[in-house]
């Protein structure tokens, strides 16, 4: 799960991704993958702890990737006009991760 490189505390996705909401090309970012990574990696996140400041590179690039897919896979999953992200973006990643496990474990 994606920490604060900073304080070491636990980050919400759908906040992360709030914050990113703000953009003024949010629109372009979120449906084109290259530039919506591109983007990410060079954005200033805040976090909410400490309120330090890092960029999206210090952060799982796999799991941006997947929250990525997830918001596109679900249709309405941000509130455009609330700058607001519908989906439970931490719980499905970790929903992910476990399948992913047992998965492995199956096939192992
Ligand atoms: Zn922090």
């Amino acid at each position: 799960m994606a920490k604060c490189p900073l304080c070491g505390k636990p980050l919400d996705w759908g906040e992360l991704i709030e914050q990113m909401l703000t953009l003024e090309n949010a629109g372009e970012v979120f449906k084109d993958r290259e530039k919506f990574v591109q983007t990410f990696e060079g954005f200033v996140f805040k976090c909410p702890h400490c309120g330090e400041e890092f960029y999206g590179r210090n952060l799982p690039e796999k799991e941006a990737k997947k929250v990525f897919e997830l918001l596109n896979e679900f249709n309405g999953s941000i509130d455009w006009e609330n700058q607001k992200v519908r989906l439970r973006l931490n719980s499905l990643l970790a929903l992910d991760t476990m399948l992913e496990q047992w998965d492995k474990k199956v096939k192992g």
